[in-house]
């Protein structure tokens, strides 16, 4: 299960496609003309951002080959399900929307029209073949690393339907992408996700993503900062960074060698209009720097750009369940990294992932766990029961946690992170922040954006516009946004 404990921006988004919950080879150009006829795309993604990103990368993929995007799937000549193998339920739940998009195929059909059906992301990299043998109205189970080679692959499916396409090929997918049309970019929003590093080589045992993700690698900086030019140019004003282990980046530097996550945040943050910026996830262990210098965290001391939100997922507050976790830090580490990042940055905004009942978890383990948010004091976090994944180390170990136990654990886990999530809302009662205005609100002249500490605030405001940064003094807590007014006229207007 998974869960926002606050006001932490959901691990789910629906920019610019739908989503669910849990460049040409970059030729330097903004828009790639369609081959033919709109045809229309419904993509689906669930779990992480990079998911997201994904999927608008597919969606950039298909749009020289004549797909424009759409929300509704019966409208749809192509379906493709972007999807997360991370705990049981999300995997689940693309079995059970099969079934819907199998009767949307049978009803296209009977009006003679041909809907093809793409099943990608982690839980095709994971069960390849045995989707096809599960459902029959599939045409293509293509994995996380061959999306660039979706119009091949389609036009295979079309000859052919059944193709697997789940290898881990020598060429990176990020060289064989077509940049976004500017139009396409904005209308994502202001704030963009940008994937920077993929896959994991830490194998803690409780996690899928080595195995769906592949090794770990970063894109080389002058990748990245061309991609980020073209979304600054599109009018991007925020960009998060993205990758399952994202401070371990050690991308190639444009002066050769490796940069490190800090010398990349330091180089975006020279680029004209991106005002913003943020990275998710990282790993405790990666923290320090291969160096030891701490550099990171001396980032968000000295990178203004640098928002004041650090999500370092603990998973637990014991050390014997980190130790079989394989997490390769003990609770007392994690704290002495806290302890550095507020002295760097006294007004940070922690977040975390935390999974109870793992294997072997007793009630001493979990009180540690309690003890440590209590601790630490979270503005936001994420919070699981233990799901157990075929294929990983800890599926098989002794100790199972019944579910009622897990449920109990997660029920008290989440009352006190929902409290420290009021406390830190409530703090910024009577302050003013800059917010970033990211979408128009629900009523006439109400804009909706996101404080440094990635707080949802809405504001009434006719002369705003969506991208601009206004300094707003915060008036009330709603249950899951904050409200307030402009606080004089100083502000960042959209380009
Ligand atoms: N790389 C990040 C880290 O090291 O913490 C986490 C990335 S993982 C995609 C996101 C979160 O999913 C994890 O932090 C963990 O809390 C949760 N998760 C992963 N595997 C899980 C499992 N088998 N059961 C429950 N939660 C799980
Ligand atoms: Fe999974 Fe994160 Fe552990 Fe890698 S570091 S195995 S992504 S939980």
């Amino acid at each position: 299960m998974r869960r926002a404990a606050g006001s932490c921006a959901a691990l789910c988004d629906s920019r610019g496609h739908a989503a669910e919950g849990e460049g040409g080879r970059q030729t330097g150009t903004m828009t790639q003309e369609p081959k033919q006829e709109a045809k229309k795309v419904f993509i689906k993604s669930y779990g992480c951002q990079m998911n997201v990103y994904d999927a608008h990368r597919m969606a950039d993929v298909l749009a020289p080959e004549g797909f424009a995007e759409t929300s509704a799937m019966e409208d749809a000549d192509l379906v493709v399900l972007n999807t997360c193998h991370i705990r049981e339920k999300a995997a689940e739940k693309v079995y059970s929307e099969l079934g819907r998009v199998r009767a949307v195929k049978r009803e296209r059909a009977a009006e003679g029209r041909d809907v093809q059906v793409v099943v990608a992301g982690c839980v095709a990299q994971a069960e390849g073949g045995e989707i096809l043998r599960r459902n029959a109205g599939v045409d293509l189970v293509v994995g996380p690393q061959s999306y660039h080679r979706l119009p091949t692959l389609l036009a295979e499916a079309r000859r052919t339907p059944g193709v697997v396409d789940t290898d881990f090929p020598a060429e990176t997918k990020f060289d064989a992408l077509p940049a976004a049309s500017g139009e396409r970019t904005l209308a994502r929003g202001v704030s963009a996700f940008l994937t920077v590093q993929e896959g994991c080589d830490k194998f803690c045992t409780f996690c899928v993503v080595p195995y769906t993700r592949g090794a770990e690698a970063s894109r080389p900086v002058g990748a990245i900062v061309a991609e980020a030019q073209r979304l600054a140019a599109a009018g991007v004003r925020e960009l998060t960074l993205l990758g399952q282990n994202v401070n371990a980046y050690h991308g190639e530097a444009e002066e050769g060698g490796a940069a490190s996550l800090a010398g990349l945040l330091r180089r975006l943050a020279r680029i004209p209009g991106i005002e913003r910026l943020r990275y998710t996830t990282s790993h405790p262990r990666d923290m320090a720097g291969p160096d030891g210098a701490w550099e990171l965290v001396a980032a968000h001391r000295d990178i203004p750009e640098l928002m004041p939100y650090l999500h370092l997922p603990v998973q637990s507050g014991s050390d014997a369940i980190l130790e079989a976790m394989n997490r390769k830090h003990g609770r007392d580490e994690y704290l002495r990294i806290i302890d550095r990042v507020r002295a760097a940055r006294p007004d940070i905004a922690l977040s975390s992932d935390f999974i109870v009942g793992f294997p072997g978890e007793s009630d001493v383990d979990f009180a540690g766990t309690m003890r440590l948010i209590e601790e630490v004091g979270f503005a936001s976090s994420f919070s699981f029961k233990y799901s157990p994944r075929p294929g990983t180390p800890a599926s098989e170990l002794d100790g199972q946690v019944p579910e009622d136990v897990k449920s109990e654990r997660l029920a008290a886990l989440q009352a006190l992170l929902d409290s420290q999530t009021k406390a830190f809302n409530a703090a910024t009662l009577g302050r003013t922040v800059d917010v970033l205005l990211e979408k128009p609100g629900r009523h006439p002249g109400q804009l909706g954006g996101k404080s440094p500490y990635l707080q949802a605030v809405h504001i009434e405001d006719p002369a705003a516009r969506v991208g601009d940064i206004v300094p707003v003094t915060i008036t009330s807590l709603g249950s899951n946004s904050l409200a307030g007014v402009r606080a004089g006229t100083g502000y960042k207007a959209s380009a």
